[in-house]
């Protein structure tokens, strides 16, 4: 039987980049084992929108750095990514708009360059937006939008290039804690001893979880995106806009917009979730982004899709060493929200699995027991995945 020291579950982004950092910070014997192909769930669905509004501090400092890796990862991973800083404007709910001062101030002090709005102000930096109904908005500078799919495929080369083995259409069937400590890990393509396990599993960790005893308290969640054609075109640096009031998104996609939105928990199998687009959901965003874009009036459908992400209870992530399972780290639960804290998260899992310690951003308010003693998280805004 096979040897590791480490075997990785779920070739999504956080899978990939857990994979890659563990092989970069020189752990030898790393397996990374996929059900099917690496980005085939919710990361290859993903818009991709990388921005730094968030409530709680670790989440601005994981955006910081994972946005800081975006820009370099041509040269540092050998990938294009296809990352385009457009800035993106955040638009507030009435009744949010001390929330968002409070953030700002936040991500101020932490050194991103993000500025208050009037509402009045919208339209330069975004033309023909009508915001009549927002109370305050902000503008953030460094945000911008990449592709998931090559980011997760850049980080399991580089992984691989360095050393570490991946194995594909493979299903981890079991994991088995061994007496003498390690466990034993079953999956389509045989059986393995490894003495940590990485569970990156997304909308799949309740089922994984219980298999091996442990209730990971992941709900699957439900996002959808659709591309519109605008007469005249929609240039690929307007900014990305996060609409509040409205409950979506929208960003530039090609000459296209992508609009989206994520709010629908569904307590699904993600084996058989279908993931094309109802009709019914384009008609609604086709009103709500009309009266926030006129020039949205004469577009017409072009395509779109749905996918499924793992969300947590407080809808923040769940990463770290599950304290009733020696030397088993989960990395999921990234409520409809963690393509651009991959990077960051990874290089932090990597360093507790390979040191037992946290060295680049302290995890520890991620941590899975949080829930058992009352220190779930907060967010200061009612869309949930704005978080
Ligand atoms: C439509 C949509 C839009 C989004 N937009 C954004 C956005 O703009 N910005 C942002 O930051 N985030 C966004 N997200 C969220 C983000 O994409 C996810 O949080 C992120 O991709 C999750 O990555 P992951 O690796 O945790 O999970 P996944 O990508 O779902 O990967 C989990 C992997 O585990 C594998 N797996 C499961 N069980 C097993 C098993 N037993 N054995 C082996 N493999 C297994 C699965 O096959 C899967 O590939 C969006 C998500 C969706 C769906």
């Amino acid at each position: 039987m096979s040897r590791y020291r480490a075997i990785v579950v779920g070739g999504g982004v956080h899978g990939a980049s857990i994979f890659h950092h563990l092989v970069s910070a020189g752990m030898d014997r790393v397996l990374l084992v996929e059900r099917k192909t690496v980005a085939s769930a919710a990361t290859g669905r993903s818009t991709g929108i990388i921005r730094h509004h968030y409530s709680q501090e670790v989440t601005v400092r994981l955006a910081m750095h994972s946005s800081r890796a975006f820009r370099r990862f041509r040269e540092e991973i050998g990938q294009d990514i296809a990352y385009v800083n457009n800035g993106l404007l955040f638009l507030a709910a009435r009744g949010e708009e001390d929330a968002l001062r409070k953030c700002v101030d936040q991500q101020r002090r932490l050194g991103v360059g993000v500025d208050l709005i009037r509402p009045e102000d919208v339209p330069r930096y975004h033309p023909d937006l009508v915001a009549d109904d927002v109370p305050l908005a902000a503008f953030e500078l460094d945000a911008g939008y990449a592709d998931p799919y090559s980011v997760a495929v850049g980080y399991a080369k580089a992984g691989e290039a360095n050393g570490g083995k991946i194995l594909l259409n493979t299903r981890v069937r079991d994991v088995r804690k061994k007496s003498g400590g390690g466990f034993d890990v079953t999956t389509d393509s045989g059986d393995f001893e490894t003495e940590r396990v990485v569970l990156a599993v997304g909308a799949w960790a309740r089922a994984v979880g219980a298999r091996l005893g442990i209730d990971i308290p992941v709900t699957p969640l439900r996002l959808s995106n659709a591309v519109l054609e605008l007469p005249g075109g929609y240039a690929r640096t307007m900014p990305t806009v996060l609409d509040l009031p409205n409950h979506m998104y929208f960003r530039p996609e090609g000459g296209s917009l992508l609009v989206g939105n994520g709010e629908g928990l569904e307590d699904v199998d993600p084996d058989g979730f279908d993931e094309s687009l109802p009709y019914g959901f384009v008609e609604e965003v086709s009103e709500r982004i009309v009266r926030r874009f006129p020039r949205c009036t004469n577009a017409s459908y072009k395509t779109g899709w749905r996918g499924l992400d793992g969300a947590s209870p407080d809808f923040h992530p769940i990463v770290g060493p599950v304290p009733e399972v020696e030397g088993l780290v989960v990395c999921v639960g990234m409520s409809g929200h963690g393509f651009k804290l991959a990077p960051g998260i990874g290089r932090g899992v990597a360093e507790l699995v390979a040191t037992g310690g946290y060295e680049t951003i302290d995890l520890t308010p991620y941590a899975p027991d949080r829930f058992a003693k009352g220190k779930a998280l907060t967010s200061l805004f009612s869309m949930k995945i704005a978080a």
